[in-house]
């Protein structure tokens, strides 16, 4: 299944360190003058301003999405750095509104949740200047009122403390990050039984890790990106051989518009990729293979990727009318078998954006495989793969299927 995920960026080429304020060496007398001034008066008494070790933002704000868990997820990204000239490690990252807590991720929580750009290593010590990523999930329940303004902080240790400005350990509160906006509404992208959501929300996924550096930005335009496969009713994703694309019965699927919406790129013509294996070497705009990109309104985009070679039957600037067929489900691009990358952005280049939740009008929700390890054992075996028990299925309105789910999408 696609991954699209890069490597890490390497070799950051920050070397912050704390240094006071040095005003005077600065461009004369008038600037030293003001910095004089302003030094000299005392703080607001209730703006406690501190030095923090490390500086950081939310990527992209969240907009909320139900899902078939029957909550609420805010799902985002935190860049941080470390500005210390030392070592600094992450102890506990929290989410907090309203003075109550929403999510605390501990220290063993975080190997799963962070990534550091400079190493390898895993764990979550940041070096001299290194930067890292920390993937989010709040989960909201049912009843509970989604906050507007969140507030995320890292509680992180020094190597060596630096009294009196940063001792041993350091509560680190990043800006405040808005929740606005709701997902928007649309239909299945096919119809029928046992579509697997893979690699869906909203725990970390090679789509949630491909938080891509384009055009000297990160981008998360996989955020919510769905890979679907179908099992048959044996629970089967193949059967025979697993490199031919005839061994997946649903290989060529209609492929339907999931709204209204014009199409405004499409590509098609490159060849099918042979199952079992992700290929290598392939230029970035390859990588969503044969696919179209469709205007959904309201600054969302549709992509519906790897498609089957030769199969696309829209052109840029059609009409779409939600369900009309635009292609067929097939293995182009960065996959290793067949499957519909699905996902909802903000712009209309399938990389270059930030991915946007979706809700679709209505499904139904039949089972969910174990784990990560029963999808894996779906792509090598073509299974069946364990099921977990206890599920809430039935029918689902305006949700978003979830990472493992097995829907069946109306006829
Ligand atoms: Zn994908």
């Amino acid at each position: 299944m696609k991954s699209g995920r890069f490597g890490v960026v390497a070799g950051l080429a920050v070397a912050l360190a704390l240094a006071a304020c040095s005003s005077s060496e600065d461009s004369g007398a008038e600037s030293s003058a003001e910095s004089t001034s302003a030094s000299t008066e005392s703080p607001s008494a209730d703006v406690a301003d501190a030095v923090t070790p490390v500086v950081g933002h939310v990527l992209d704000d969240p907009v909320p999405v139900a899902t078939t868990d029957g909550t609420t997820h805010l799902v985002y990204e935190l860049e941080v750095t470390n500005v210390l000239p030392q070592d600094v490690t992450i102890d506990s990252v929290k989410a907090e509104a309203d003075g109550k807590s929403l999510l605390t991720l501990s220290a063993a929580d975080l190997i799963n949740w962070t990534s550091m750009f400079g190493t390898a290593k895993p764990g979550t010590t940041m070096g001299p200047g290194e930067s890292g990523r920390v993937w989010m999930d709040v989960s909201i329940a049912k009843g509970e009122s989604v906050p507007t303004q969140v507030q995320n902080s890292l509680t992180v240790t020094l190597s060596t403390p630096m009294l009196p400005l940063l001792p041993a350990t350091v509560v680190t509160p990043l800006p405040p990050m808005t929740v606005s906006g709701s997902a928007i509404k649309i239909a299945p992208p096919m119809q029928g039984a046992g579509w697997v959501d893979a690699n869906g929300c909203c725990t970390v996924t090679p789509h949630r890790h491909a938080v891509n550096p384009i055009d000297g930005s990160f981008w998360v335009a996989e955020r919510f990106a769905i890979d679907w496969v179908q099992v048959d009713a044996q629970g089967k994703l193949f059967n025979g051989d697993r490199a031919k694309l005839e061994s997946y019965p649903y290989f060529g699927t209609d492929i339907q518009a999931v709204a209204n919406g014009k199409v405004v790129a499409v590509l098609d013509g490159l060849p099918e990729q042979v199952p079992g294996a992700s290929p290598t070497g392939l230029p970035l705009d390859e990588y969503a293979g044969n696919h179209v990109v469709q205007d959904l309104g309201n600054g969302h985009y549709a992509l519906y990727a790897h498609l089957k070679t030769g199969s696309v039957k829209v052109e840029a600037g059609d009409e779409l009318s939600a369900g009309q067929v635009l292609g067929n489900l097939g293995n182009s691009g960065n996959t290793d078998a067949p499957h519909l990358h699905f996902h909802v952005m903000a712009g209309p280049d399938p990389l270059r954006a930030n991915g946007l939740p979706y809700e679709f009008d209505s499904f139904e929700l039949t089972g969910r495989l174990a784990s990560l390890g029963a999808v894996d054992e779906l792509a090598t075996t073509g299974g069946p793969a364990p099921m977990q028990s206890a599920v809430s299925t039935g029918t689902k309105t305006d949700e978003l299927p979830m990472f493992l789910d097995v829907v069946t999408f109306p006829s």
